[in-house]
């Protein structure tokens, strides 16, 4: 049985009250008692010594009338039951005995009284009675006794009298401390500790309410501890509460927070029947900024960026950092969607403002994604998710684009991960293959080697272009293997013309980034060891985003690679985030200009331009210049002039497969036994 701590209390202090009255009551009454007995005692040593002193008179003279007088008398007197003189035999002369004793009525059998000879020894054994005998003496000869029995009754009577007198008395005594002591527990602690229980539980659920002090005793010392003790718990809750729901550096709601907003936010659109706009921000470029200024200014930049979002918006309107530069905001009973186009836009302006970070000014421009609940998903994931799919579709076309959430999105998201299944099975069903598209010398318009282009003959789709699968399997990370075989198959068909005497130069194999992360520097090497590939025939084509991820593992693998031999070029230069810091950084070997600068040369004077400063550039800084995509014999005339080292492009030859390629060597070569002349001969005839 579970007692509470007020009944515990009353429970002892009743017990402790009793116990000590009792004691207190039984120590009173027996001394009480034994008082009265040694005063009854007393009465009867007097009445003793006084028959005993006026009976041998009577006695010598046979006056047994006054003898009897004698005995009544003292008979007569309170508590006295009986009185009886007997000579020195023992025989009795005279005796009174009080018939209305019970004593003496509980020894009648059948309406006579024994004879007082055998009534004496039954008097004198019974304990309620105190028997006394006092002789009774002439001149030193014994001349009987006298004995009288006096009866305890009344003692015990009044005793037990005394005793209920007493116990009623310390009843009420024991009632009204026990309830003065409880009264005072009750107001002094009981209250206080329930007021501190009430209180604890309202910590667990969650409110920090402090308890009102009204004492200073130790127990309104415990309330002030308690009271500091809820604080401090409130203080490191709300803390923590904090640091899961906020993020640290912007100081917005995060990911968690963000969620938890849009879930309430989607009931309370639900309930009210409106529109909610679910915005997924995404900052372009950011990683150039975190790369090239730093990641302290980076964080500045994001700080900034997250103040101005904050600050194009409405107070109901909710902003937060998702994690790296993506930022999520959430429009509710926004109306319509023009509205959204408004909010958009003034967002777009605030990110695109020139932002000055010291030591100089960066502009940085985003892009968003819109969700709308309820066309566009009615969960916080469906939201967020469509949001971002059309963030990246926004990422997809030009700067400081909104894209509204389509359905055909998800149908595109589908599309994406059919894809995705079948890039799968596309080795091992031999649907990939390699292409090689020759390099000419741009001097002399001779063959120098070949770029191994990758190809996909999807069984349903067709030809699907390495620049739509690439990227695909470089997020799925399928590109490890598929880069692999790559290197693999390039290896393999230069030893296999190698073997048939066919000159094939050098072969230049595109590198994704990702395969950075998977000791690509040993791959190559097992791979040339393997096919017995010198190394200065293999020459790895890296874009210029591989050298924004980590740049020490980047150093090192390129380090590897060069110390192995093998060449380095930079693809695609000029349509990344070309620096020349990653120039000095970065040792290559070769510097391959995008056809986009390219396509309108000659007669763009800007691309005409840029193309000579890089081509003068690159050899300032010892490195070879390859010009990519030449279709025209214009453009290579003029490349040729501004002294670019080498030409790649469909005026010299389009990607062909292997088997296309051995005969263009065996043609370029002179080996075609066709009538056919040399393919260079034809497709870049000499201006000089
Ligand atoms: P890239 O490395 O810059 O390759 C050159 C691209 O330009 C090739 O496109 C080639 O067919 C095309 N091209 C060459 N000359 C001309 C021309 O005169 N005019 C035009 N319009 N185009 C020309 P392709 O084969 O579609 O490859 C596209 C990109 O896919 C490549 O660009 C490369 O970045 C990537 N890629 C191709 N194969 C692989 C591979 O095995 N691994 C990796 N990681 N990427 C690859
Ligand atoms: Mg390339
Ligand atoms: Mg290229």
């Amino acid at each position: 049985m579970k007692l509470r701590l007020g009944t515990k209390f009353i429970l002892i202090v009743v017990g402790i009250l009793s116990i000590t009255l009792a004691a207190n009551s039984v120590l009173f009454l027996r001394s009480q008692n034994s008082l009265l007995e040694s005063q009854l005692v007393e009465q009867g040593k007097a009445l003793g010594h006084f028959v005993s002193l006026v009976s041998p008179a009577a006695i010598l003279g046979y006056d047994f009338l006054l003898l009897n007088e004698y005995a009544r008398e003292v008979s007569l007197q309170r508590d006295v039951v009986y009185g009886v003189i007997v000579d020195p035999d023992g025989r009795p002369l005279t005796n009174f005995i009080n018939r209305d004793n019970h004593q003496i009525t509980d020894l009648i059998v059948e309406g006579q009284y024994p004879h007082m000879a055998e009534l004496l020894p039954l008097l004198q054994r019974d304990p309620e009675l105190i028997a006394l005998e006092f002789p009774i003496t002439n001149d030193g000869a014994v001349l009987g006794a006298f004995k009288v029995g006096l009866s305890r009754s009344e003692l015990i009577a009044r005793f037990q009298q005394q005793l209920l007198v007493q116990f009623a008395t310390y009843g009420l005594i024991i009632l009204f401390l026990s309830g003065a002591i409880f009264l005072v527990f009750r107001y002094n602690v009981l209250f206080p500790v329930q007021r501190l229980i009430r209180a604890s539980r309202n910590v667990e659920k969650g409110e920090y309410l402090q308890v009102m002090v009204d004492s200073d005793d130790e127990m309104g010392e415990l309330t002030k501890t308690f009271n500091s003790m809820v604080g401090s718990i409130h203080q490191e809750r709300a803390k923590l509460h904090h640091q899961a729901n906020y993020d640290v550096l912007t100081a917005l709601p995060n990911r968690m927070m963000a969620v938890e907003r849009l879930t309430y936010e989607i009931n309370r659109s639900r309930r009210d029947q409106e529109l909610l706009a679910v915005l997924f921000i995404d900052l372009d470029d950011f990683k150039v900024v975190n790369d090239t200024l730093g990641h302290a200014t980076g964080d500045q930049l994001l700080v900034e960026i997250g103040a101005r979002l904050k600050s194009k918006l409405r107070d109901v309107d909710t902003i937060a950092r998702l994690g790296g530069d993506e930022f999520l905001v959430l429009l509710p009973r926004i109306g319509s969607a023009s509205r959204i186009e408004q909010v958009t836009e003034r967002l777009i302006a605030a990110v695109s403002k020139p932002l000055q970070l010291l030591p100089r000014e960066v502009m940085v421009h985003c892009s968003i994604g819109v969700a709308l609940y309820p066309n566009d998903g009615d969960t916080a994931d469906s939201l967020m998710a469509n949001a971002d799919n059309a963030m990246y579709q926004a990422k997809t076309q030009r700067r400081s684009s909104v894209c509204f959430f389509t359905s055909e999105m998800n149908s595109r998201i589908q599309e994406r991960l059919q894809m995705e299944q079948d890039l799968h099975l596309a080795l091992d069903r031999g649907e990939l293959e390699l292409y090689f598209q020759p390099l000419v010398r741009a001097a002399t318009g001779e063959h120098c080697g070949a770029e191994a282009l990758l190809r996909w003959n999807h069984p349903q789709k067709g030809f699907i272009s390495p620049e739509v699968f690439i990227p695909l399997a470089e997020t799925t990370g399928q590109i490890i293997v598929i880069g692999e075989w790559v290197i693999r198959q390039a290896a393999k068909h230069w030893s296999k013309w190698n073997k048939r005497g066919l000159v094939s130069g050098h072969i230049a194999v595109n590198i994704s980034r990702v395969q950075f992360q998977e000791r690509l520097a040993w791959v190559v090497g097992e791979v040339v060891a393997h096919y017995r590939l010198p190394r200065s025939a293999l020459e790895l084509e890296i874009t210029e985003g591989v050298l924004l991820e980590d740049h020490e593992l980047i150093a090192k693998e390129m380090k590897d690679l060069r110390d192995m031999g093998v060449k380095l070029s930079l693809d695609d230069f000029g349509t990344g985030f070309s620096s020349l810091s990653y120039l000095k950084r970065f040792r290559f070997d070769l510097l391959k200009i995008d056809r986009s600068f390219v396509s309108d040369l000659p007669h763009d004077t800007d691309d005409a331009s840029l193309v000579r400063a890089i081509i003068a550039m690159a050899h300032s800084l010892d490195l070879k210049v390859v010009a990519e995509g030449i279709e025209t014999q214009d453009q290579y005339d003029f490349l040729r002039e501004l002294g670019c080292d080498f030409g790649q492009g469909y005026l010299f030859a389009k990607p062909m497969c292997g088997r296309d390629y051995e005969r263009y060597l065996q043609r370029v070569q002179g080996r075609d036994e066709g009538d056919q002349p040399p393919l260079s001969m034809t497709v870049f005839p000499s201006r000089h």
